[in-house]
């Protein structure tokens, strides 16, 4: 299938799915995961309309910004290294992986404008994913008020790997939670007003459970080693 038939199918789905839960579909943004792909493949996804564009690792963000460049809103939405923000910090529009301080700190070192970074929190409690702790979202925001280029437009969340649907809901369902809390507090620098939460696999029970942006790869562009 190209990138248009996929598209238009997950449009179709996040049609359905907001409907049945009365959300409106313009609130439910699609973030075009492209790292498994070729430039020209994510070509397609933008002529197909897609405006946001997701990458998880310096090396793809590069090859494809120097390519697409401001086509698409850019989204780095894999664990990024300190080190490496100053490689990607002009290109990218979105962070969806701030976990720690010190990553905060050197973002807000690099940047001479607004940010907006998405809180990531390892809801699943998994050793093999990053993110803050549940418990620790709210302290890690107080904290984030010294950085004055740091906007935390959201919190981004990856469901454990489990067929299981109900723990999956139940992971995007506590990150709609915290949300809450954090909008609670009224920060002008911490809106909080995104969620970015599903990919291919469970994008469905996300936007269920409040997922204003959702990462899609596989099922949208492909991946290299099979396609769709
Ligand atoms: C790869 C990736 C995705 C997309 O995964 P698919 O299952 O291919 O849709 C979404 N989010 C993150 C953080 C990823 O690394």
């Amino acid at each position: 299938m190209n990138v248009e038939e996929n598209l238009a199918h997950i449009r179709n789905r996040i049609d359905s799915v907001c409907r049945k839960v009365g959300r409106d579909p313009s609130d439910v943004k699609i973030i075009a995961v492209t790292k498994y792909v070729s430039v020209n493949r994510a070509l397609e996804a933008i002529n197909a309309g897609v405006s946001h564009l997701g990458e998880n690792r310096e090396e793809g963000l590069q090859a494809k910004v120097q390519e697409i460049g401001n086509a698409a809103q850019w989204h780095f939405i894999g664990s990024l290294q300190t080190r490496k923000v100053k490689n990607i910090i002009d290109k990218v529009t979105y962070i969806h992986s701030l976990d720690r301080i010190s990553l905060a700190k050197e973002l807000n070192k690099r940047l001479d404008r607004p940010l907006k970074c998405f809180i990531q929190v390892n809801v699943s409690g998994e050793d093999s994913k990053h993110g803050c702790k549940p418990e620790s979202v709210l302290s890690f925001i107080h904290e984030l008020k010294e950085y004055e280029h740091i906007q935390i437009v959201g919190l981004m969340t990856m469901a454990p790997n489990t067929e299981n649907e109900q723990v999956i809901r139940d992971c995007f369902r506590q990150l709609k939670q915290l949300q809450n809390s954090v909008q609670t507090l009224r920060l002008n620098y911490a809106p909080c007003e995104e969620l970015s939460m599903g990919m291919s696999n469970d994008y469905h029970i996300a936007i269920e459970e409040g997922a204003t942006f959702i990462r899609i790869g596989t099922s949208l562009v492909g991946n290299e080693s099979g396609g769709v």
